[in-house]
């Protein structure tokens, strides 16, 4: 039989991996990437950054980072070599269409009749389909000129959340960009795509306001504040205060131990969890209460938060529940004692001439540049890629999390899997044992439950990521429930979800991709 031919759109660390393991299983995997080089959001970022996640947690797990790579938060630019020697180790690279773009793709041999009378994934429960394929239409992304249109067995999503569609706030009608006469707005993204040196003439010697409090904004205040001082200081203008870390051992402790172990997933409640666990977590909820308390009082005190008005009025298991975990770049607060950076909060805001209006105030932040650091619509770049409008319903979850079993499968979509949605502590690590699970899929070693099934395990599993997150539960996450997840994964794939040796390790010791290098 010919093997399968495997489209993968996109060649940041979720293609490559999805690369790989197709490629392990025999399959035809064919990588099509609109950007110049592998590596998807770390190729084009602010010079200062750098990985918020320590490099350990931030790897493959059968793919060390080099001994030079000594950081525990390596560059943007060590990650790009850290993905490219993966890439030319497995040999992934000349599997990649270079500046090729899937403008939309489409499923030959689905009507929505068919699609209705479904209990089973597309119909089978089989992962692929004689008499049914997906049409690309692709596109240099160059010049837009049309290239051939390619047909392939099954498609593996992995375009990126946190790239390529800006998250533009709305403004109220006359307070939009084009009132805004005396300077420039722009987004992250925009700014994050300029060479360093087009970006950093950019902002010299200008009012900048930076709309955000993420990572993208902290460290977009920090260049505007390094470059210009006090002279011309950056507002940093934002809705609310989040559990920015200084680092990632409170009091000492490392948090991976607070949030990355199985005692600690023993103190809140998880999807599916046995009556026994749903009152585990129940009696241990005061040590759940400590580890978040050891964490903000460290924040607070470290910075002495009070005084900037920046102790968040939620907890640090709401914010870590979200992936809202942003690093503090180093010396932040040092900045606004010194007058380079003023902290101004706001539910909302719009532009006037001279700048921006916020709530309470009469005059305006007066600026040159606006740079909105407001986030992505990832949601909207994946519904987009369908032409089938029942296929981009499907993938409708502005206020939800994304309805995709085990995060990779829609139940009504056959034949494709998305890769890189929902977030995690350690998004490289998820995505690839994500990958794995896909192609162990595709290779037949287990089967999917009915699409029924399939469908109240995803609501079951919304109402968990839910639980904990509160206003911020649109960022689907895995954080707190990362290795219940991974148990599933590994279950499914017929192997041993205990990954350490012993039971003192297995409970208490964090885990890590290394842990998952093997079945
Ligand atoms: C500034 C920044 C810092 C981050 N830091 C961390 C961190 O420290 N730790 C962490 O866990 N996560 C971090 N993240 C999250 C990051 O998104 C993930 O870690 C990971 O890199 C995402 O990889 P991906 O392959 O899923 O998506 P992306 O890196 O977004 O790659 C998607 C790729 O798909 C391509 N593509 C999209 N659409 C098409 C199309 N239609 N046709 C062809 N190609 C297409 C894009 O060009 C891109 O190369 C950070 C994100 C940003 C923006």
């Amino acid at each position: 039989m010919e093997p399968k031919k495997v489209a993968i759109i996109g060649a940041g660390v979720s293609g490559l991996a999805a690369c790989k393991f197709t490629l392990s299983k025999g399959f035809i995997p064919i990588v099509f990437e609109a950007r110049g080089a592998i590596g998807g959001v770390w190729t084009e970022t602010l010079q200062t950054t750098a990985l918020q996640t320590p490099k350990e947690m931030y790897r493959f797990s059968d793919f060390p980072w080099p001994k030079t790579v000594t950081e525990e938060f390596p560059k943007y630019n060590q990650v790009l070599d850290y993905l490219k020697s993966y890439a030319d180790h497995f040999g992934l690279m000349k599997h990649i269409r270079f500046n090729t773009k899937v403008l939309s793709i489409d499923c030959e041999g689905c009507s929505d009749e068919e699609l209705d009378g479904w209990t089973l994934w597309g119909g089978s429960g089989e992962a692929f389909s004689e008499r049914r394929k997906w049409r690309l239409n692709v596109v240099d992304a160059r010049t837009n000129d049309p290239l051939e249109e390619i047909v392939v067995d099954f498609v593996i999503l992995c375009i990126g959340r946190f790239s390529d569609v800006p998250n533009i706030p709305e403004f109220p009608p006359n307070g939009g960009p084009e009132a805004f006469k005396a300077g420039k707005v722009l987004h992250s993204l925009q700014y994050s795509a300029m060479d360093f040196d087009t970006a950093s003439n950019l902002i010299k010697d200008k009012q900048v306001t930076v709309v955000g409090l993420q990572k993208s904004a902290l460290d977009l205040a920090m260049e505007c504040a390094n470059a210009n001082g006090p002279k011309n200081p950056c507002t940093l203008l934002y809705r609310t205060a989040h559990w920015n870390l200084p680092d990632h051992h409170p009091w000492g402790i490392p948090l991976t131990f607070l949030y990355m172990s199985r005692f600690a997933e023993l103190l809140i409640h998880k999807p599916g969890e046995s009556f026994l666990l749903y009152l585990l977590a129940i009696i241990l909820s005061p040590i759940r209460w400590l580890f978040a308390k050891i964490v903000e009082t460290y924040a607070t005190r470290k910075h002495g938060l009070a005084k900037y008005g920046m102790v968040p009025t939620h907890g640090f298991l709401q914010d870590i529940s979200s992936c809202l975990l942003a690093s503090l770049p180093e010396k932040f607060y040092e900045k606004v004692d010194q007058g380079s950076i003023i902290l101004k909060k706001s539910q909302s805001f719009w532009f006037c001439e001279d700048g921006i209006m916020i709530e309470g105030e009469t005059k305006p932040i007066r600026s040159d540049l606006v740079i909105l650091a407001t986030g992505f619509r990832g949601d909207q770049k994946l519904k987009q890629i369908f032409t089938s409008a029942t296929f981009r319903d499907c993938m409708t979850f502005d206020d939800s999390v994304i309805p995709l079993y085990r995060q990779c499968i829609h139940p009504r979509i056959p034949q494709l899997a998305v890769i890189g949605f929902t977030e995690s502590p350690s998004n490289l690590f998820t995505s690839e044992l994500r990958c794995r699970w896909v192609t162990e899929f595709l290779d037949g070693t287990f089967k999917l439950p009915s699409i029924k099934e399939m469908e109240k395990d995803i609501a079951n599993w919304e109402k968990s990521l839910t639980y904990y997150s509160g206003p911020f539960s649109k960022r689907a996450c895995l954080a707190i429930v990362h290795i219940w997840y991974s148990d599933l994964l590994c279950k499914d794939m017929g192997w041993n979800p205990k990954r350490k040796k012993g039971f003192i390790a297995n409970l208490f010791v964090p885990h890590g991709p290394s842990d998952y290098a093997t079945p």
